[in-house]
Order: structure tokens, then C-alpha cells, then sequence
């Protein structure tokens, strides 16, 4: 049996989006899921940052619905001396007080900032600081939502209930492949599902 008949088909979906609540958890990537990801760059200042549209929507969906909504990014452009970490970290605040203005809310964002690292994605070192840092974290209970196989690998080896791809930067990416349970076309799609 075919796991995605056609592009958005999700009717094989192996969780029925309706029955989430405040037990469950979003772990979220950050570049072509919220925001405009710039093709091999990074994103240097708040200026640059530019969140898709229906981005804000969907953190005011997920505010209501989810009971612990945590950030994985991978930011080596700091360790590759390209970027500063005060700049990342002004980034995020400015993206989160944006967030909190219209409705909706990030619980903790968790970066990577270092070449290699467990910490990682696919590594799931944020995942673990994510579970220490709240103890409400179910992770059959648990989505990750990103726009590479390397976040569906995060998802996998974390362990979480279901894997939702976002086709927004990657079209050769395979839809079919093991690590990918659900596909929206974008975070709103996604939300609105729920
Ligand atoms: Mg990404």
C-alpha cells in the first residue's frame, strides 16, 4: 500500500490530528517552516527574516492545542564564524515577541550552533534537553514538524509519535520515504488539519 497516494493525501495518516490536547508536544524546526530559508545562508539579522505566510495563524492554533511547543534549530553559522550568536539570539526574541503579539507562543527555542555535535540534528540532543527541561513531554504524545529528512531522522532516533514533512524548500526530497508520516504544503496547512 502506497503511504501517500498523492502529494497531500493523508488519509493513511496513522494519528487522527483531531485528537490532539494540551498532553501533547510540537517540537518545530525553524528555516523553511516558519520562516523564508535562504538557499546555502544563513540568516544573519532580524531584518533578513522573513516568516511565511499564515506562519503567525498557525503558533495561535498551536497556542490552543499543544501543551508544550519547543524550537530544534541547527545555527552552525556560528561556529563557522559567520554569524554571531547575540545576532541568533536577537533573532529569536524578536521572532518570539512577534509570535506573542498576535495570539501565539514558543515555549523554548533550542539551538546548535556547533559544527558537529550530539546536540545536532539529526542528533537528538535537543530533543533530550527539550524532555529535561519539561517533564509534561509524552513523546508518544510528541510531533516534530521540519522541511528536511534530517529532521524526520531527529523525529525517528528522538522517538516521537509522528513525523509531518513540509515540502517547502526540498522538492527532490522522496515523500514516500520511511521517515516522513504525514505532508502539508506549508505550517498553516498543517495547523488547520488539527
Ligand atoms: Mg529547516
Amino acid at each position: 500500500m502506497q503511504k501517500h497516494s498523492t502529494l497531500f493525501d493523508n488519509n493513511l495518516k496513522n494519528i487522527n490530528l483531531k485528537n490532539i490536547n494540551s498532553s501533547w508536544t510540537l517540537f518545530i524546526d525553524r528555516d523553511g517552516v516558519v520562516n523564508e530559508e535562504k538557499t546555502d545562508d544563513y540568516i544573519y539579522a532580524w531584518n533578513e527574516f522573513r516568516f511565511y505566510e499564515g506562519v503567525k495563524e498557525a503558533f495561535r492554533i498551536f497556542h490552543k492545542k499543544f501543551g508544550v511547543i519547543v524550537m530544534v534549530t541547527n545555527q552552525r553559522g556560528v561556529a563557522k564564524g559567520l554569524m554571531k550568536l547575540k545576532d541568533l539570539n536577537s533573532i529569536h526574541r524578536n521572532m518570539v515577541a512577534e509570535i506573542e503579539k498576535t495570539g501565539g507562543r514558543i515555549d523554548k527555542i533550542y539551538t546548535c550552533t556547533d559544527m558537529e555535535s550530539p546536540l545536532r540534528k539529526p542528533n537528538t540532543g535537543m530533543g533530550l534537553q527539550a524532555l529535561k527541561d519539561f517533564k509534561a513531554i509524552n513523546l508518544s504524545k510528541s510531533i516534530m514538524v521540519g522541511n528536511t529528512l534530517s529532521d524526520m531522522k531527529f523525529g525517528r532516533n528522538l522517538g516521537v509519535k509522528t513525523n509531518v514533512f513540509l515540502p517547502t524548500t526540498r522538492k527532490e526530497v522522496d515523500i514516500n520515504d520511511p521517515t516522513i508520516d504525514l505532508v502539508f504544503p506549508d505550517l498553516i496547512s498543517f495547523a488547520q488539519a488539527l
